[in-house]
């Protein structure tokens, strides 16, 4: 909790109820240029529904756990094609 409440007075923003589902890149380059998500929420009807985003910046961080991180990375078509640095 304190890393987190140090990480937004340095600027960081929490997007609660989203789920990253695709890792957008470059295909030339194989820079990512932005990573779409869903951002899910509970219509007046009581339906849950979901809105697609994306959001981009300098450098992106992918720290889903190992399974998830995989998963996504390969969900997006990108194995062998975007640069990851570990
Ligand atoms: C029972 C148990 C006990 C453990 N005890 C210890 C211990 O004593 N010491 C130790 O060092 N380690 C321990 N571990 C291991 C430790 O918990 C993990 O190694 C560590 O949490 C991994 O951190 P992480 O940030 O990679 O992943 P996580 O902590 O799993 O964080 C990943 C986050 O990404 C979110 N996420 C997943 N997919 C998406 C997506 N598509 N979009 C957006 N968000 C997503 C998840 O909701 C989660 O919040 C333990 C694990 C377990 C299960």
């Amino acid at each position: 909790m304190k890393t987190l409440q140090k990480a937004v007075a340095n600027g960081a923003e929490i997007r609660s109820q989203s789920v990253a589902s695709k890792i957008l890149y470059d295909e030339k380059t194989g820079d990512v240029t932005g990573i779409m998500y869903k951002e899910y929420r509970t219509s007046e009807s009581g339906e849950l529904i979901y809105e697609e985003k994306v959001v981009s910046a300098k450098r992106y961080l992918l720290a889903a756990h190992a399974v998830e991180n995989a998963k996504l990375l390969l969900a997006s078509g990108c194995q062998t094609k975007i640069s990851v640095r570990i």
